[in-house]
């Protein structure tokens, strides 16, 4: 048996792993002494790798290239010489009738790594010549990237993940740690037993309350109130940091008359909580030495997040929490890569290492080393524009890469109607998810555990992963990076690697954040945070050093915004509002942790929906049993799961259930900057099934 070193690939809390191997098989995984983790793991660190052994739990693995030769003919298992020319050429085709421009694609924030992100989007631009590429995170942490550079000039984690146990008080706002990363969790857990304060904000009693000094039940959809109300405080209270204010931010006159009329009080009646200890929290916050702001989803999937998210930033910045070690502001990124797939540029505004589409420069840097002429200006498509670009007949063709956009994009049956409409839809996947149902060309492409990658973790942690095993001799699988280059070559792009270092130096040749990020120095347990300039340099683990903001006048910017209603209400026919979370034993659009069978055992399709007591005995639904939930949208079987830790008038729905699929009730509601969707909020209903 031997042990081989990688990072898990379920979260971003970059949980360092040690994979058994026996016979070219995994077998097992133990907890490395990684720096975010420290030999620990969480359940899908201890239990995620049976997908590798083809469970075929939910759904078979990708074994052979695939093409379907007509829309509603079958898959037929093809070479990969006769698919890539098959997909090159209409590739080519749809390229040369419609342009660069008619073309989407994305990045993938799962197991793939760093690597094959920069290839992708090296695809899109220096191949297609389009900047329609994006990745999740316009679903998830897009608003805190958004929201994070315009007030700071950086949209990741200002502090480093081991830091949140020394700080002196957590401010958690809509994030449920236990369900999404557990080992960040454990370090919210470590902070309490060293004395530190806990104020959870949540409408949901969840694990971190528990341990909560102040918690907070706002009412769903009330972020923006609360957030302006805790300013108003601080301000009325003067509890804010003078100098801090005076030196090293800028707005503070229009954010102090923005959120003047915001008291406690006035907001009670939006948020539903207690004026005083709405008043006791954030005197709590401002009070402590030192003080950190974690975030997830709960900030981020509402039509006013980027808004929220500036405002959290503004209170780290009036109490002078930003620019030093165990303070911050922590949007903790889901999916293990999304800071990665961020990182290499596969967004449609930035290239890797976040130079803007539209710096001349940049361009002209990356077009040289690339050997094109030219790397598009404008800024393109994004996830969530995808159905209505394809509706109004803008994009023609979609190349899918480790995403499942059939089940876990908002509105299901608006996307299923706009990919009917596609003339071509390709699928680079290790799984047959309901996306690849559909497609014309499957590339099936090797999992992590089978090749070698750097990840980022939420922190800006590159961690290495080491291959541990070979694919199945009968898997007729290749790495990502290799499929993106071979379509490269079919379609007269020379490109060509040998191996991931190789495309890991390049990028650190063209990105001064992660130049000196070797992989020598990532090497085993090593961690490297960007920005990390020089080979050199150490890496750093808290930003902001000399209170030097990168934001163009070097100071952090003070916002507030007048609070917004969620789109949708509810009403007679709806009376309930739903909210989608998270499980702790599932991942993503669950085809790789449905695969498992340690954690298939934990729950099973039709999923679950949270309902309070009280609400369940006005509407008649017994606990465990099976209930219709219905939107304006869609309709979907699941199981009651009657629950004391929901407020009424709310219910709570997991996204990774094929029969219980709760995007078939979400609402295509957006974000306007970072064009996120409201997954947190819309109207619904809750109806038992007679005769069980
Ligand atoms: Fe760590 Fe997250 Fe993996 Fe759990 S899922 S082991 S918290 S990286």
């Amino acid at each position: 048996m031997k042990k081989v070193i990688t990072v898990c690939p379920y979260c971003g809390s970059g949980c360092k792993i040690n994979l058994l191997v026996k016979d070219n098989k995994v077998v097992g995984a133990e907890g490395a002494n990684g720096v975010t983790n420290q030999g620990e793991l969480c359940l899908k660190g201890y239990y995620g790798w049976d997908f590798l052994n083809d469970t075929k739990l939910l759904t078979p693995r990708l074994k052979q290239p695939m093409i379907r030769r007509q829309r509603g003919g079958d898959l037929e298992a093809v070479s990969w010489d006769e698919a890539i020319e098959f997909a090159s050429s209409r590739l080519k085709a749809i390229k040369e009738k419609y342009g660069p421009d008619s073309i989407m694609l994305t990045g993938s924030s799962r197991g793939t790594g760093n690597e094959s992100n920069y290839v992708a989007q090296k695809f899109a631009r220096a191949v297609i010549g389009t900047n329609n590429i994006d990745c999740c995170a316009r679903v998830c942490h897009g608003p805190s990237v958004a929201g994070l550079m315009t007030t700071l000039g950086n949209g990741a984690m200002s502090n480093s993940i081991c830091e949140i146990e020394d700080t002196k008080c957590i401010l958690v706002f809509g994030y449920n740690a236990a369900d999404s990363h557990p080992i960040v969790a454990r370090r919210i857990l470590k902070a309490k037993e060293k004395g530190a304060k806990i104020i959870v904000c949540d409408p949901r009693y969840i694990e971190t309350a528990r341990l909560a000094d102040i918690f907070l039940p706002l009412k769903n959809g009330s972020n923006m109130a609360l957030v302006n109300a805790f300013a108003n405080v601080l301000i009325q209270e003067g509890l804010f940091d003078k100098e801090f204010v005076a030196n090293y931010s800028e707005g503070f006159e229009e954010y102090k008359a923005m959120v003047a009329k915001y008291t406690p009080e006035y907001t009670a009646e939006i948020t539903g909580l207690d004026p005083e200890l709405v008043r006791q929290a954030i005197r709590m916050y401002a009070g402590a030495e030192t003080a950190t702001i974690l975030w997830g989803m709960g900030v981020t999937q509402w039509g006013q997040a980027v808004d929220v998210v500036k405002g959290l930033s503004s209170l780290a910045t009036i109490t002078g929490n930003l620019g030093k070690p165990n303070v911050g502001v922590g949007p903790v990124r889901g999916q293990n890569n999304v800071q990665g797939a961020c990182d290499m540029g596969t967004l449609p505004n930035t290239l890797p290492g976040y130079y803007y589409v539209t710096d001349a420069a940049a361009r002209e840097k990356f077009a040289k080393a690339w050997g094109v002429a030219s790397i598009p200006s404008e800024k393109g498509y994004g996830l969530t524009d995808v159905p209505h670009k394809i509706l109004e007949g803008k994009i023609k063709a979609n190349y899918v890469f480790g995403e499942d956009p059939l089940q876990t994009e908002p509105e299901l049956s608006l996307v299923r109607k706009a990919f009917a409409e596609l003339e071509l839809i390709i699928v680079q996947d290790i799984f047959m998810t309901k996306t690849a149902m559909i497609a014309d060309v499957i590339f099936p492409a090797t999992s992590w555990g089978e090749h070698e990658n750097v990840f980022s973790s939420a922190d800006r942690g590159f961690q290495r992963c080491y291959k541990a095993i070979d694919p199945p001799a009968d898997h007729n699988v290749k790495d990502d990076w290799e499929i993106h280059s071979m379509m490269a070559r079919a379609m007269g792009y020379p490109m060509k690697y040998n191996n991931a270092q190789e495309i890991w130096d390049e990028l650190r040749g063209l990105c001064d954040l992660y130049a000196g990020a070797t992989y020598e120095k990532m090497a085993d347990l090593g961690y490297v945070q960007w920005p990390c300039p020089t080979e050199d340099h150490p890496g750093t683990p808290w930003l902001y050093e000399g209170k030097k903001f990168d934001t163009p006048t070097g100071k952090a910017l003070l916002f507030a915004a007048e609070w917004r209603a969620p789109l949708e209400k509810v009403d007679a026919d709806y009376p309930l509002g739903l909210c989608t979370v998270r499980e702790v034993g599932h991942y993503s659009c669950r085809s790789m942790t449905g695969n498992c069978s340690a954690l298939q055992t934990l729950a099973d399709e039709p999923g679950f929906v949270q309902v309070h007591p009280e609400d369940a005995k006005k509407f008649g639904i017994k606990d465990q049993s099976l209930v219709w939930v219905s939107s304006r949208r869609g309709k979907v079987i699941t199981r009651a799961n009657l629950n004391n830790r929901v407020n009424q008038g709310a219910v709570y729905m997991t996204y990774q259930w094929w029969i219980g699929a709760c995007n078939e009730l979400t609402v295509d509601h957006l974000d306007p900057i970072s064009k996120t969707p409201e997954y947190k909020y819309c109207a619904v209903k809750v109806e038992a099934i007679a005769d069980q």
